[in-house]
């Protein structure tokens, strides 16, 4: 199947015959056409056509060892002859599960040493909500039910998932949701009209949780839950005063803190999770993503010791759990994953070499017309398109030139992504400084085309 060829008409017509595509409109892909990668290697895709490309989002926010790394392979080989499946219900564990999680223990932060697995991030921030609620009845505190999130935050697609994350486009199609879910403002400086400067703007938005808690009622909040740096939201980098704001109204109505780290955990900002890159102490983390470099799903919840000191005491069976919890080839490619990254020292190199080069090159392209203003963190930049630059007006209808530019990529031999007119990009964390001089020169050229488009 791998190797089947077809030209990619063919594989285009197939595709839009039968493959329903995630958060895609249907009906306009089908008169598009979808683009076919065909391959993979290093930071590196092939289409269909033998076109290279770059891939400035690392997959999606996951391919942090970068493609073509035959010990995940391996690893992934291995166990399936040894073990393909086995579940981890009714008193019963295998190696891999056990080793990943003592893994996890020695990389995340000190007070926190165990870890729930699931399969995606969805999942894992639905198993939050389980956890979350577990937690305050077993406290003897059941009315703190409230989960505090924020406009505009992704935390997955299932049902508790889109619930918890602020997508406007999303919640207009949910339905009912699920009930205890409110939304405060995001640390959005770009976006801000105020006069307030940018330390004092990162203090009053974290202001808008305390007054949240106030409005509710500190006895009915359960937790406050936010991606350290939010990602799909259009790479939201928070003032430096926010997150501690967050951790100190958090400590003083004793309501959890949840980082969802299925973006930043695993390197992506230059440590192992981005809640040690804003010094703050979670007491759950979700992730996903980056832990297998997406060779194979795994998700799960690190948990620290404040809640897993309560569910580890009496109070019976938490009811809760996935068929493909621990995984055993997923587990057996994130531990490869996990100590290539170590061993390899390439979360020192993010820190240390190549998130200060990408800062600086990402930087240069601020001077470009259409350039309205340029952030980066780690691993992570934002583009955000403007129609005047001086004034910084935005283009209406909001999107369309976001998505002239993410085309011209492709056409180009870039993938960014564009949310709004916001140009993303999050490369793999293997790029080399050689390699990020080649994804600004490409950036720089794709706003060019675009700007002949457009301005
Ligand atoms: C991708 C993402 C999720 C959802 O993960 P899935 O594996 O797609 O279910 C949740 N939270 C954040 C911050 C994400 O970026």
């Amino acid at each position: 199947m791998g190797t089947e060829k077809r030209t990619t008409q063919e594989w285009q017509k197939l595709d839009s015959a039968h493959y329903l595509h995630p958060f895609t409109d249907f009906k306009g892909l089908a008169k598009k056409g979808s683009r076919i990668i065909e391959k993979a290697n290093g930071i590196y895709l092939w289409d269909a056509d033998g076109n290279k490309i770059l891939d400035g989002m690392a997959g999606l926010w996951c391919v942090n060892m970068g493609y073509g790394r035959q010990e995940l392979v391996d690893a992934a080989t291995a166990q399936l002859e040894q073990l393909p499946y086995y579940n981890s219900f009714f008193q019963t564990s295998h190696p891999p599960a056990i080793r990943l999680s003592t893994l996890l223990a020695e990389v995340s932060p000190e007070h926190i040493n165990q870890v729930f697995f699931t399969g995606s991030g969805s999942e894992s921030n639905d198993t939050v909500i389980r956890m979350i609620r577990r937690y305050w009845q077993l406290k003897g505190q059941a009315g703190r039910q409230t989960i505090i999130s924020r406009v505009n935050a992704y935390h997955g697609s299932t049902i508790g998932g889109a619930t918890l994350g602020g997508m406007k486009g999303m919640h207009d199609q949910l339905g009912l949701t699920i009930p205890g879910v409110v939304h405060i403002d995001q640390p959005y400086w770009f976006g801000y009209q105020g006069d307030l400067d940018i330390d004092a703007f990162g203090l009053e938005v974290a202001q808008g949780l305390e007054n949240k808690i106030l409005e509710l009622g500190a006895e009915n909040v359960a937790a406050f839950i936010g991606e350290p740096v939010q990602g799909a939201g259009g790479v939201i980098i928070p003032p430096k005063t926010y997150w501690p704001e967050i951790q100190r109204i958090c400590d003083k109505y004793g309501i959890l803190l949840v980082a969802d780290e299925v973006i930043t955990g695993f390197g992506r900002l230059g440590e192992w999770f981005g809640s040690q890159y804003f010094g703050i102490k979670p007491d759950l983390i979700p992730f996903a993503k980056g832990v297998t470099s997406g060779y194979l799903p795994l998700g799960g919840v690190l948990v620290g010791d404040r809640v897993a000191d309560v569910l580890n005491s009496d109070g019976g069976e938490f009811t809760h759990g996935f068929t493909y919890s621990g995984h055993p080839a997923c587990c057996a490619v994130a531990i490869k994953n996990i100590e290539l990254l170590r061993d390899e020292g390439v979360i020192e190199q993010v820190k240390n070499v190549t998130a200060p080069h990408f800062a600086k090159r990402m930087a240069e392209l601020a001077d470009h017309p259409l350039v309205g203003e340029v952030r980066t963190i780690g691993l992570m930049g934002a583009i955000e398109l403007v129609k005047n630059k001086e004034t910084k007006e935005l283009f209406t209808p909001k999107g369309d030139v976001g998505f002239i530019c993410r085309n011209a990529c492709f056409a180009n031999g870039l993938v960014m992504r564009s949310v709004g007119d916001t140009m993303i990009t999050a490369p793999p964390l293997v790029i080399t400084v050689e390699q990020i001089d080649e994804l600004v020169a490409l950036a720089r050229k794709c706003l060019d085309v675009t700007a002949e488009q457009v301005l």
